[in-house]
């Protein structure tokens, strides 16, 4: 679903060439053994058009800012850090660490996990509670502490990067499952790259952070692990790495993702997924598609109201800045209409990495022999085929269909004549 709201910013071609389609995942347990594959890219491709490709960080950047006309490169500041975001009568101050700052209608926090705008946006909230009802200064209190550490994080992740070795074919993708670790690992053009996912002895809001001291007594551990049905091993990936490092998989959704019509999250800022599912990154897009739809309709009547006698073609609906309120009501629509399906694909993500761990009797029987058939994993894709053909595409952007599957996406791209038109 990302990829159809990249291709109508004209990026597919790029995207392409850039990654790797996926075609299923080779499972095996720990010990090896196979315990059958999973289909679930195959049929994905087959009800919507195209397969989940494998792309590395670096190289989405790079389709991003080639594709950009050199006029939006002028407007992008790299090298910044937000240190505080606060808002005036109308807009939206936002100040960096080297003591630069930056105005506007609003600020979007696209600054992942740990965002530093939702730390701000959760102040600016506190303090306006404060303000209009000094009685409940404590249920306010409390109500912010929630949201200070929203996610909760069951694993860490040991990922590494290491050159395609002769056991390896582009395209492929494993797994390895069974009791407190799980491992994704997937072969690009370039290079593969492996996730390891491990169980920490007890879910935690304030997980610690993990060095390059903490590989080795993990590798004594678990070195031995098989990644492939050809026995290539952890310790063999990790001996070849040419980058590695650890995170944590925080899980959660945040219960408010803007403040005032000033200040609204998107992605992992909102959200935050285990990585199992593959969704991540493509709930990020997704919102960001929604959040513009509601933006650009704000601003679109914003112009109306401002020159009732002028037409609302693209070109002049970005003219006249929407009220605060205005902006409050599309962002609260832009929630309203992510929240519950972002809920259900994070507990969707959270059970496919608990089923990977085997993490109770139930999940490791639904792992083994229920999730190995192939006309189960089928019937997961269509069943989930409707949702997914409702993702929604950009509004006010023109295009053809270019990706095309036997489920019809139920948002149709606007044709060239129909942008702007009542
Ligand atoms: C191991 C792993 C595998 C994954 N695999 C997939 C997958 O296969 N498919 C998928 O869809 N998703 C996947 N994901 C999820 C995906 O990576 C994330 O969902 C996605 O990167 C979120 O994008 P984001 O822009 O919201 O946040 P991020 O990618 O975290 O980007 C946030 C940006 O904000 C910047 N930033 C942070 N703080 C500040 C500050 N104070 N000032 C300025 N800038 C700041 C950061 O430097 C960073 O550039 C995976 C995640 C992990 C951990």
């Amino acid at each position: 679903m990302g990829l159809r709201a990249l291709g109508q910013l004209g990026l597919l071609p790029d995207l392409e060439k850039g990654s790797t389609p996926l075609e299923k995942f080779q499972r095996i347990d720990h010990q090896g053994r196979d315990i059958g594959d999973a289909w679930f890219f195959t049929f994905v491709g087959e009800s919507h058009g195209a397969r989940p490709r494998v792309i590395s960080r670096h190289t989405l950047m790079q389709v991003f800012w080639n594709n950009l006309p050199v006029s939006a490169r002028a407007h992008i500041h790299s090298n910044k850090k937000v240190s505080n975001v606060r808002t005036t009568s109308n807009g939206v101050v936002v100040s960096c660490t080297d003591g630069t700052s930056y105005e506007g209608a609003m600020v979007i926090g696209a600054d992942g996990a740990y965002s530093a705008v939702r730390k701000h946006m959760q102040r600016l909230a506190l303090e306006e509670q404060q303000k209009n009802a000094q009685s409940s200064e404590s249920p306010a209190k409390q109500n912010h502490a929630d949201e200070e550490k929203p996610f909760l994080t069951s694993y860490r992740c040991l990922w590494i990067r290491f050159p395609v070795l002769p056991q390896l074919t582009i395209g492929d993708a494993f797994e390895t499952h069974g009791p407190l670790i799980t491992t994704q690992l997937f072969v690009d053009e370039d290079s593969a790259l492996l996730n390891v996912y491990e169980k920490l002895p007890s879910p935690t809001y304030t997980p610690q952070r993990w060095t390059e001291a903490d590989d080795d007594p993990f590798m004594d551990k678990w070195r031995h692990l098989p990644l492939t049905r050809n026995k290539l091993t952890l310790g063999q990936a990790y001996d070849h790495r040419v980058a590695a490092g650890w995170i944590n998989l925080e899980e959660g959704v945040v219960r408010k993702w803007s403040f005032g019509g000033r200040v609204v999250l998107v992605g992992d800022a909102a959200h935050k997924y285990t990585p199992s599912s593959g969704m991540g990154c493509n709930e990020g897009i997704v919102d960001v598609v929604v959040l513009t739809n509601e933006i650009a309709r704000a601003f679109s009547s914003a112009s109306r109201s401002s020159s009732p006698s002028e037409d609302s073609s693209a070109t002049t609906t970005i003219n006249t800045v929407p009220s605060a309120v205005a902006l409050a009501t599309g962002f609260k629509t832009y929630q309203n209409t992510r929240f519950d399906l972002v809920s259900y694909g994070c507990m969707v993500s959270g059970t496919a990495t608990n089923a990977s761990t085997w993490s109770s009797l139930f999940l490791k029987f639904f792992d083994l022999w229920i999730l190995s058939m192939k006309p189960i994993q089928r019937f997961f894709v269509h069943l989930g085929a409707k949702d997914m053909a409702r993702t929604p595409c950009f509004e006010f952007i023109e295009g053809e269909e270019l990706i095309v599957g036997k489920v019809p996406w139920t948002s149709k791209i606007p044709k060239r004549a129909e942008v702007g038109a009542e």
